[in-house]
């Protein structure tokens, strides 16, 4: 990782491998486990790959998540102390990698429910500050963006303004009442994801989907006088389209023109993640994709940065939970 040290500290990247444990149909047709937890930090495969007989077969992460771990675990020791630099006016993002049915949707749901469970816990306990918590959701599908929280499929355009950086034109922006009120958005998104599943075709697996908390908060006694006091940070919650997609676009080079198309932002963003990671300059190509655009605020810069990639332990899914942790490799 990038580490601290030059002008103002930089913080590294938090890297974490999620397994999750093996499906019902997985233990049907006995695919066994490929992949075991020697400790809290390294996963190893049980077996090495025949067409790479030197290839590493131990990798290490900031955590590693056995198939027992609960999303609690995932959330407190990957993601929390992230997600939580919001309310001291920190942008964050917490990103779930990793391929179809890893798991990405599942920890994602959960971490999303626990951090807002945590910051109203801090608003209960910081009576002498006001907080208003906003809500909105995007998905991004072949570089279209549409608001998930509204039953219209039109395509929203990014702009760039000069204080407000890029931004969604007319997304919708919910205030939250509650944590339930929370809970309500968050089948909404997941309602018009499958909308848009049916007709186009494995959506999901196809797309980003982006919930963003923004979290504005000032001093009581300083309420509608001084605009000056008043923090505003943003936590975006990335659960990620299937990694596959990006190492069959990588394999079928310029032929599948739709494939590249559709994963320009997952590609986009593991170059500005590599980026990163390194040095933390140069340039970073964060105008390549809209994921990236998008995130731009939450992403480098004084922001915090969370990913936790999902692999499925199961030894059919050993090529691409490799590619999951050579991501996961590079972004630390
Ligand atoms: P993805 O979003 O990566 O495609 P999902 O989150 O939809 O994958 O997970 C695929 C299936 O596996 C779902 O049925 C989900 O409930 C289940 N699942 C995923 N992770 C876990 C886990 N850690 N424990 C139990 N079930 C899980
Ligand atoms: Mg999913």
């Amino acid at each position: 990782g990038g580490g601290g040290g030059g002008v103002g500290k930089l913080e590294r990247i938090l890297v974490s491998v999620r397994l999750r444990p093996l499906s019902g149909k997985e233990i049907l047709r006995g695919d066994p486990s490929e992949w075991e937890c020697i400790n809290d930090t390294t996963v190893i495969s049980r077996s090495t790959f025949p067409d790479r007989p030197s290839a590493p077969t131990a990798y290490s992460f900031d955590r590693v998540f056995h198939s027992d771990c609960d999303t609690k675990e995932v959330y407190k020791q990957g993601a929390k102390e992230v997600a939580l630099s919001v309310v001291s006016g920190i942008n964050s993002s917490i990103f779930a990698y990793g391929q179809t049915s890893s798991g990405k949707t599942y920890t994602m749901t959960g971490i999303t429910e626990y951090t807002v469970a945590d910051i109203y816990d801090y608003i209960g306990k910081h009576e002498e500050r006001a907080f208003v918590l906003k809500f909105s959701a995007i998905e991004i599908y072949n570089e279209v963006v549409r608001d998930l929280l509204t039953a219209e499929n039109i395509p929203l355009r990014l702009w760039d303004d000069a204080e407000k950086g890029t931004y969604v034109e007319n997304l919708a922006e919910v205030v939250l009442r509650d944590w339930d009120h929370l809970k309500e958005l968050i089948s909404v998104c997941e309602a018009q994801r499958k909308t848009g599943e049916t007709y186009l075709n494995e959506n999901s697996s196809r797309s980003h989907q982006i919930l963003k908390l923004t979290i504005e908060s000032s001093a009581r006694e300083f309420l509608g006088k001084d605009k000056s006091t008043t923090l505003v940070a943003s936590v975006n919650f990335v659960d990620l389209a299937g990694s596959e997609r990006a190492s069959q676009a990588l394999s079928a080079g310029a032929r599948l023109k739709e494939g590249c198309h559709i994963n320009r932002s997952l590609l986009t963003l593991g170059t500005v993640i590599r980026k990163l990671s390194k040095v933390r300059n140069g340039h970073i190509p964060y105008r390549d994709s809209k994921l990236t655009r998008i995130l731009q605020p939450s992403l480098g810069g004084n922001a915090r940065t969370a990913i936790i990639c999902t692999m499925s332990p199961a030894r059919s899914h050993m090529e691409q939970s490799r590619n999951t942790l050579l991501f996961a490799s590079c972004a630390k």
